[in-house]
């Protein structure tokens, strides 16, 4: 099957619980072998986008596409998609072999292509010495690739997960999530997963598609949203701490040596700082949003340049690093330092951010790029 023909799309899709739209008008392609995390807050359309996949909620309206057919109309079953809500529904009284053969039963399967494809599956998932064990017998991490074999043995199209690590604890977390990663990357199937934590979708995803009420805010790899957020509201949901969005006025841009330099108006100062050539198109005086990242901040002589004056009103040790919070006209800046940084509370800093790390938002709250 080529690559456009094993695909996921969905084109428009909407999704209305009678007064409420759910999901409204997503686009989206989630390509063979690629892994898109649908990430946002509670409430905002993840689990049903996933489920209209699935079949198991009918889109209002748009196309919902799986290896090229338009699967609106067809149930569930007939999708052959694999559908995980959370990992560790294992039969404790089979084996692991028994268990991964349960779902081809309904398939109708010689022995011999049941033994054929579990020999496949513990293969990838490195199961081959335990098929044997219970499920009481195995470790976390042992249950959990089980699971997901179990999910993959009927060779579904492709794979969807709904927040499927969120019952494990915090070790075993960001163990899974690595093993998951590879597992996937081994399979060639294009697969979604909901989560809402976004450490989990930063280190699974190919590609992160950020959603509020309903709509999809942004789809980026996970570095492109963190360097490149569309949006104020994908600025501040993506990175802990919480990127600082500062309301700033344009007073004017230049062109020096080839760059270009704006100087803002932002709590009662005034500073000057590289920024992209696109902010040129900006009227001045006109209002804007600065988003600097806590790490992309550093501390400068008060006397110096550019900077932004501030009082230290709370640290918080972070390990290596602390979070330093500066208060300056009411509005906090959290600023991430050294743990050997030389702060102390209520100390009057000077503070700017690392060349080119300045985030301008328009008074629309887009990014200006
Ligand atoms: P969470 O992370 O809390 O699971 P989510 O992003 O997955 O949130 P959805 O579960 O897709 O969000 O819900 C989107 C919206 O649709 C919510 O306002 C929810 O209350 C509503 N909703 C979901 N299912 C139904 C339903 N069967 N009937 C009515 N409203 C529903």
């Amino acid at each position: 099957m080529s690559q456009a023909q094993s695909d996921i799309r969905l084109v428009g899709v909407t999704k209305r619980f009678q007064n409420l739209l759910a999901v409204d008008s997503v686009d989206l392609t989630v390509d063979v072998g690629e892994v898109v995390c649908l990430l946002g807050p509670s409430g905002c359309g993840k689990t049903t986008t996933l489920r209209m996949i699935a079949g198991l909620e009918n889109a209002t309206s748009g196309d919902i596409l799986i290896a090229g057919r338009r699967v609106n109309e067809l149930p569930a079953r007939a999708r052959n998609v694999a559908m995980t809500f959370q990992f560790y529904a294992l039969y404790p009284s089979l084996t692991v072999e028994e268990n991964l053969a349960y779902p081809l039963h309904a398939d109708r399967l010689s022995r011999a292509a049941i033994a054929e494809r579990i020999a496949q599956v513990a293969r990838v998932l490195d199961l081959e010495t335990i098929l044997k064990r219970r499920p009481h017998q195995l470790g976390e991490g042992e249950k959990q690739r089980v699971a997901v074999g179990r999910s993959i043995v009927r060779q579904p199209t492709c794979f969807l997960f709904d927040e499927p690590l969120s019952r494990l604890d915090i070790q075993l977390r960001q163990q899974m999530r690595t093993q998951i990663k590879e597992v996937l990357e081994r399979l060639d199937k294009p697969t979604v997963i909901v989560t809402h934590d976004q450490i989990e979708a930063l280190t699974m995803a190919d590609r992160i598609a950020v959603m509020r009420d309903g709509r999809i805010e942004q789809v980026a790899t996970p570095h492109d949203l963190f360097a490149y957020p569309t949006n104020v509201f994908v600025a501040g949901f993506i990175g802990t701490p919480q990127m600082n969005l500062v309301p700033a006025t344009l007073e004017a841009t230049a062109e020096e040596e080839g760059a270009t330099r704006a100087r803002f108006a932002v709590l009662g100062e005034q500073f000057s700082a590289p920024v992209e050539a696109a902010v040129r198109r900006l009227a001045p005086g006109a209002k804007v949003t600065l988003g600097v990242r806590p790490r992309s901040f550093e501390l400068a002589p008060p006397d110096a340049a550019d900077v932004v004056h501030a009082s230290i009103d709370l640290i918080e040790p972070m390990g290596a690093e602390m979070l330093v919070h500066l208060v300056r006209q009411g509005q906090d800046l959290r600023c991430v330092l050294a743990h050997t940084a030389r702060v102390r509370l209520g100390q009057e800093v000077g503070v700017r951010c690392k060349p080119n790390q300045l985030h301008v938002f328009d008074e629309a709250g887009s990014l200006v790029r």
